[in-house]
């Protein structure tokens, strides 16, 4: 089976062909994302009228482009899966109905594919990951710890009751006039300051709900750059490390109990389970460290996608597409509207997974 993938719901265009063999291995045969960065960076943040008509300009070159990598006509592939959701509307318009206009001319089905979905499973494309799982998704707009039982069957365990953990970054980098996207000029900045010089809230720590809240840590920053003002290299430095810290501590403590509560629900697993992360924050090398030792102490495996299989891709959208075709479940009707707002979980049924 061969997928044509298309993604737009943020701000990387993005379209990818995605094998999937006989025996359950997933191959991708073409990847191209092009990232709005520049377009969005004199702002200091994504402008969803911006996104929208640069999607409308690069998808077409894109998708032709993904189809030349591959070897491949639209004719050969099996099925068109583009993102419905969740995102910014304009961009979704713009993937979801350029989806729908190949399938039709091809005659192939169409899935339409939700994001948070796409991120969710593609462990199981770059590692072959069996169900169930945990994942951790941190980007810019979310930060969840889902619990994936199978294709279509997610259980969201903690999610951010404010901020995403990106946003924060970002916000953070921001106040002290650091370049946009945030989080890697947070993480360069911390590498030479001093993480214990700031005192930096620890929101939800110690609570047995597995959420986050990532609002308060950027008022303390603000505060802390304000008492400092005018701010030097140093107090950036200082700064960035104290709040990276205090991110990791609060990580630690939310995810450890997500370990354990996994352990609590699957006593008999049989093999090692697994945390799987996702979102561009994965990328932060202090975080990675840390999620790194705490699966390692409630023996948990620890699987970090490659970066770019991290961050907004075609390839996942079209994988989830894959695994929805291998399991012989229905294609979507033409019919079917993007939708801005699209909880994982929101499907009450579950289709297929562990147990059943
Ligand atoms: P989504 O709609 O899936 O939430 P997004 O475009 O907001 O998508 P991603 O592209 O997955 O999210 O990730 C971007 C976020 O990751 C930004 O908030 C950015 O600051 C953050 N980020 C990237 N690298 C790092 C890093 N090294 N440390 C911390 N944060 C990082
Ligand atoms: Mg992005
Ligand atoms: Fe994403």
């Amino acid at each position: 089976l061969r997928i044509l993938g298309i993604e737009t719901s943020c701000d990387e265009t993005a379209a990818s062909v995605v094998l999937r063999h006989a025996d359950g291995r997933g191959e991708i045969v073409s990847d191209v994302v092009l990232s709005q960065l520049e377009e969005h960076s004199l702002y200091g943040g994504v402008v969803p009228e911006i996104a929208a008509r640069a999607h409308v300009e690069a998808l077409d070159l894109l998708v032709e482009e993904a189809l030349d990598k591959a070897k491949t006509r639209l004719l050969d592939i099996d099925a068109v899966a583009a993102t419905a959701g969740p995102g910014l509307i304009g961009g979704l318009i713009v993937g979801l109905m350029t989806g729908k206009a190949l399938a039709r001319a091809a005659g192939k089905p169409l899935y339409a594919i939700n994001h948070l979905e796409g991120h969710a499973l593609t462990a199981r494309l770059t590692d072959g990951v069996e169900f169930p799982y945990l994942m951790l998704l941190v980007s810019g707009g979310h930060t969840q710890l889902v619990l994936v039982r199978g294709v279509g069957d997610y259980v969201r365990w903690g999610t951010t009751i404010d901020d995403a953990l990106g946003e924060a970054f970002d916000k953070t980098a921001k106040l002290l006039g650091l370049p946009y996207p945030g989080g890697p000029a947070v993480e360069r900045a911390a590498a030479h300051g001093d993480e214990k010089r700031f005192a930096f809230p620890r929101p939800l720590v110690g609570e047995a709900r597995l959420d986050f809240s990532f609002s308060g840590l950027k008022t303390a920053v603000r505060q802390a750059a304000e008492a400092a003002a005018p701010v030097t290299e140093k107090d950036i430095a200082d700064i960035c490390a104290s709040f990276q810290r205090a991110i990791v501590r609060t990580m630690d403590d939310r995810i450890g109990r997500g370990l354990k509560r996994f352990h609590d629900e699957f006593p008999g697993l049989g093999r090692q389970p697994a945390l799987v992360v996702a979102g561009g924050v994965a990328a932060n090398k202090a975080l990675r460290a840390a999620l790194l030792a705490l699966c390692e102490r409630h023996s948990f495996r620890f699987i970090a996608p490659p970066h770019h299989l991290c961050t907004d891709n075609a390839a996942m959208i079209a994988w989830a597409g894959l695994e929805r075709m291998a399991l012989g479940l229905p294609a979507d009707d033409f019919s079917t509207a993007p939708r801005s707002r699209w909880p994982l979980d929101s499907k009450a049924e579950a289709l297929i997974g562990f147990g059943k």
